[in-house]
């Protein structure tokens, strides 16, 4: 694991299983403030700026990717979490960072174990290939599911929107390994750009993703559109030199498109609307979920 000393740390109060607020019957484990991935489109940046100066003060008024903190208190907030109060429920680890980036890989490790030993249905979400090392180890519950974040197959475009995570098709090996050992597995095509110039053909991208997805035997498959949040477009416009169309209708083009593909892939597949509660667009229209799969809290990931 990655030193840790330097780290900045701040005390967070037990349990480490919170309550999703927003979305649905979801809980998540979050042990870290910052993600040091710093994937240009991330969401979470917002959030920390809104609400995290009581526990970290000014560090997270720097750019996003450049601060990270961690609890000085995780042993005990893995000791003192009533991890049986949640035997059975839905449980996203992370939603606000990756939980197996370098220097916190260990502990993702090991509040994996814990959570899945209580038989709490764990769902792993990351960019990072380090889970890997892990996987061996993980292997053997029911109750966990190993879901990779991959936005897009062209390494080059990749390259520009998450600069700090292992390459695409990399990341599909890590599915690959998680099949191997009979890892249920997810993949979450998130986010989901319109085109752009640095990534025109949308449609051949996401059609070569799926199709390894499918090669792979991915259980099921996440997407949704790219939202503006915070200051996300300014580091898209800076990275791209203009700002992606973000709106409705964009979002409404994605979802077809990825259902379209998803079906002609065979996928199960679940489309994370982001602007329902807008009345122009009727609800049931950006909706696309075949076999009732469940979605997952957090699309803020990870
Ligand atoms: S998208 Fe996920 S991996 Fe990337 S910076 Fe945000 S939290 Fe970290």
């Amino acid at each position: 694991m990655a030193p840790l000393a330097g780290i900045p740390r701040y005390t967070l109060r037990p349990p480490l299983v919170k309550k999703n607020s927003m979305k649905g019957e979801w809980y998540t484990i979050n042990f870290a403030v910052g993600c040091t991935h710093g994937c240009i489109f991330c969401y979470v940046d917002h959030f920390h700026k809104r609400y995290s100066r009581d526990r970290v003060g000014s560090l997270v008024l720097r750019k996003w990717g450049q601060y990270f903190a961690i609890p000085s208190n995780i042993e005990q907030l893995i000791a003192e979490t009533p991890w049986w109060r949640w035997r059975g429920k839905n449980v996203f680890m992370s939603s606000t960072h990756d939980p197996f980036l370098p220097q916190l890989a260990d502990t993702g490790y090991r509040i994996a174990r814990k959570a899945l030993a209580y038989g709490l249905r764990l769902t792993i979400a990351t960019r990072s290939i380090l889970v890997e090392r892990y996987m061996p180890r993980l292997a053997g519950h029911d109750n966990l599911t190993i879901m990779v974040s991959i936005p897009t197959l062209n390494e080059q475009f990749s390259r520009l929107i998450e600069p700090r995570v292992a390459p695409p098709r990399r990341r599909l090996k890590v599915l690959e390994k998680a099949k191997a050992l009979g890892i249920k597995t997810g993949a979450l095509v998130a986010p989901l750009f319109p085109p752009v110039p640095q990534r025109e053909n949308l449609r051949e991208d996401l059609d070569q993703l799926l199709s390894e997805l499918a090669r792979i035997g991915v259980d099921v498959v996440y997407s949704e559109a790219l939202h503006r949040r915070g200051l996300n477009m300014h580091y898209l416009r800076e990275t791209l030199g203009e700002e992606p169309p973000v709106n409705p209708l964009v979002e409404e083009m994605l979802m077809s498109l990825f259902a379209e593909l998803a079906e002609k892939h065979g996928l199960d597949y679940v489309w994370i609307p982001g602007y329902y509660e807008l009345e122009e667009i009727p609800r049931g229209s950006i909706r696309g979920t075949r076999r009732g799969h469940e979605k997952p809290c957090c699309v803020e990931d990870g």
